[in-house]
């Protein structure tokens, strides 16, 4: 079966950096909710029209507004290797995010937590500077929030799975990756 692989990690944890390397090492397609989200702002969809609000002030968009677009790309990704970056976010996307994939006789095969304390990502997110709206000091602290009540949750979830590896994310890029390849194998 070709691996689903989920990122798990606070914001600024570096999984998109992360799902880059693992694209080009291992050829699994990244799909991220967060650029999907973006791009259909930028768009002026339906869907981008109603993030917005949600996006701005860190927290997260509804999961039904999410549902639709995620069963889209999965039958659109049939049968290749996907690795997820910015979902699943709650229980109940995971819970959903099971459904979708077992619809298609598929499962997660892997979750990966990129494991990085707040203030790291605090000090992170201060220095990137893509001026990224929702990466304002306060709307960081929100996203932060949401991230510990809404989506730490998964990491039991997928432990419980014998999915879960971690990865100590405070290190160098090069280093995580080296890590989280170790942990694929
Ligand atoms: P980060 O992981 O740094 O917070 P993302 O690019 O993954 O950044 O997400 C940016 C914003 O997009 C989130 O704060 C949230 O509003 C929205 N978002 C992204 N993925 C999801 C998701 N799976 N469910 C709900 N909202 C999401």
């Amino acid at each position: 079966m070709e691996p689903i692989i989920v990122l798990l990690g606070p914001p600024g944890s570096g999984k998109g950096t992360q799902a880059e390397r693992l694209h080009e090492e291992l050829g699994v397609v990244p799909l991220s909710t967060g650029d999907l989200l973006r791009e259909a702002r930028a768009e002026e969809t339906d869907l981008g029209r109603r993030a917005s609000e949600y996006m701005d002030r860190g927290d997260l968009v509804p999961d039904e507004l999410i549902a639709e677009t995620i069963r889209d790309a999965i039958a659109d990704l049939d049968g290749k290797p996907i690795l997820f970056d910015g979902y699943p976010r709650t229980v109940a996307q995971a819970d959903a995010l099971g459904d979708a994939l077992e619809a298609r006789d598929r499962a997660v095969t892997a979750a990966v937590l990129i494991d990085v304390p707040d203030d790291v990502v605090t000090e992170r997110i201060s220095g990137r500077g893509e001026g990224r709206e929702d990466d304002r000091p306060e709307t960081v602290r929100e996203r932060l929030r949401v991230y510990h009540r809404e989506t730490e949750p998964l990491i039991a979830y997928y432990d419980e799975r014998e999915l879960l590896r971690r990865v100590d994310g405070a290190q160098d890029a090069d280093a995580v990756a080296a890590e989280v390849r170790a942990q694929l194998e």
